[in-house]
């Protein structure tokens, strides 16, 4: 084969205005049709070293897709994905790919990074579109049962893993809903719940056994789940909202993200009136936060009805942890940046939110994760209005079902301790992996350390150790 030509430039996706987008709920990035695909694929220098899979905590084969995509074989590119990924179309809109597999690939050093997020989104959807959804075939019964405790990305990739290596799986969920930060954190116009269904869904055709509305720790203990199967997989995340310990924070109308994002997405108050969820929608609302948790707050209640949403960030926008595409789409939208500013307490007119006072800060030294630190200015405060505040600092380990779970070893944060090669914790039998274990991290780390666990707990399995 010759040499390939280098094609500088992605492919420009297609996304909806800013002006109609900001008015609704419709996903905003309206993805590649099949031409654009295929061009966009063919940009692929399908290199021998392929640096791209080493930056997947799940090693997709992405040349491997990618030239199938770019010569027309959609179907074989969903093939090749799915035998390391069963949440694609998840994958493909969340990940943040320009830290991962797109800052190592060889077009990045003279162009534009291979859009591989886009592509592999577009796999996806192209398959839930023709509908037929290909059921990848179980192993052979192992007579073994395995109960996973939580639906997001980290529970239902070592659920989809467990079951393809032959296993019986049972998902135990607290909410109503699987798919967790999926489902009750990212907004529809960043990852539709059709995607999360139609994935979810497809882990149940494989065999996969959903149970709802089961809170282990008080619906049953970890204990009894270990009673009742041959090993155990915790991806119970870590949902429980920060607050930042400043005068005023109860007022009413302030917020932790956790609890707006969920009564707009749970329970509906984006669909008001015909939800009647109460949440304050109008008015000026005052975000705090860097990260994407900030980033779909501020956007929700821009669509909610916000008359003007601000976001307070106490770094620069170097700093910012939120997806790039997801801050650009903000800005876009019309989402007003206050960078290196920090509330220091939350003012109150009659037990409500009326505004804030901010300090001014500057950026010092760099701290342990590598950014530069925020140091405030001293005497340099300023008030700032708002009728709504949403705290978006960051969420920390919910202690329900470790601090009924005897033995289970936690570090000093609560998070659960597990190997990181194997996600064996202090109890045998009993893996864990996702947020509850790093802390707050990404989809696809979550999904990484769910896979790994289920690799491990196979092999537990496969010992003849098993009876819990
Ligand atoms: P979770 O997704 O939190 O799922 C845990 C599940 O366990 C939940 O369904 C919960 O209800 C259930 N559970 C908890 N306790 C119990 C119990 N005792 N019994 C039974 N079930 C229980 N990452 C990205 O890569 N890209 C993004 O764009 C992005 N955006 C984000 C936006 C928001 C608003 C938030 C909150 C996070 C975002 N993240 C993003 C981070 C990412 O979603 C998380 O890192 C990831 O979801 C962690 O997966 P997990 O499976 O560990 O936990
Ligand atoms: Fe293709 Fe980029 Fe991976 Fe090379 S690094 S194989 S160009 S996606």
């Amino acid at each position: 084969m010759g040499k390939k030509e280098f094609i500088p430039e992605k492919v420009p996706v297609r996304k909806r205005e800013s002006g109609e987008r900001a008015g609704d709920f419709d996903e905003v990035v309206l993805g590649y049709c099949v031409e654009e695909a295929r061009r966009e694929a063919a940009r692929c220098l399908g290199c021998k070293k392929r640096p791209c899979v080493a930056g997947c905590p799940v090693r997709i084969d992405i040349p491997g897709f990618a030239l199938a995509i770019a010569g027309g074989d959609i179907e074989g590119a969903v093939a090749r994905i799915k035998e390391e990924n069963l949440l694609p179309g998840v994958c493909g809109r969340v990940c943040p790919q320009e830290k991962q597999c797109e800052q190592l690939c060889i077009l990045g050093r003279k162009g534009d990074p291979l859009d591989i997020g886009k592509l592999e989104r577009f796999a996806a959807d192209w398959e839930a579109e023709a509908g037929s959804l290909e059921v990848p075939k179980p192993a052979g019964e192992s007579g073994l049962s395995v109960a996973v405790v939580g639906s997001g990305p980290a529970g239902l990739t070592a659920a989809g893993e467990l079951v393809k290596m032959g296993h019986a799986v049972t998902v135990f969920e607290a909410l109503h809903v699987a798919g967790g930060v999926l489902t009750y954190g990212i907004p529809e116009f960043r990852l539709p719940q059709w995607v999360v269904d139609s994935e979810v869904s497809l882990l149940e055709r494989m065999g996969v056994e959903m149970v709802l509305d089961f809170v282990v720790g008080r619906t049953a203990t970890l204990d009894d789940l270990r009673k009742g199967h041959d090993a155990v997989f915790i991806g119970i995340g870590a949902g429980l909202p920060s607050f930042m310990g400043i005068p005023g924070e109860n007022l009413n109308g302030v917020y932790s993200a956790n609890e707006f994002l969920t009564r707009s997405n749970l329970m509906r108050a984006r669909s008001f009136p015909e939800y009647d969820t109460p949440v304050k929608r109008t008015g000026k609302t005052v975000v705090v936060g860097g990260g994407n948790v900030a980033m779909d707050s501020a956007r929700t209640a821009l669509r909610m009805g916000a008359d003007e949403v601000h976001i307070v960030y106490r770094r620069s926008r170097v700093e910012m942890p939120a997806r790039v595409e997801e801050v650009d789409h903000g800005e876009e939208e019309g989402i007003i940046f206050h960078m290196l500013t920090n509330p220091v307490e939350v003012l109150g007119t009659d037990g409500r939110c009326v505004g804030m006072t901010c300090q001014r800060m500057e950026l010092g030294e760099p701290d342990e994760s590598g950014r530069r630190r925020p140091v405030p200015v001293e005497g340099d405060y300023f008030n700032v209005d708002a009728d709504v505040m949403v705290m978006a600092i960051g969420t920390r380990a919910n202690p329900l079902l470790t601090s009924t779970a005897e033995g289970l070893k936690l570090n000093r944060w609560g998070y659960i301790e597990a190997l990181s090669d194997t996600g064996e914790t202090s109890l045998p039998g009993v893996y864990a992996g996702g947020d509850i274990v790093t802390g707050t991290a990404t989809v696809i780390e979550a999904m990484g350390t769910g896979k790994t666990a289920a690799a491990a707990i196979n092999v537990y399995l496969n010992s003849g150790v098993s009876a819990l």
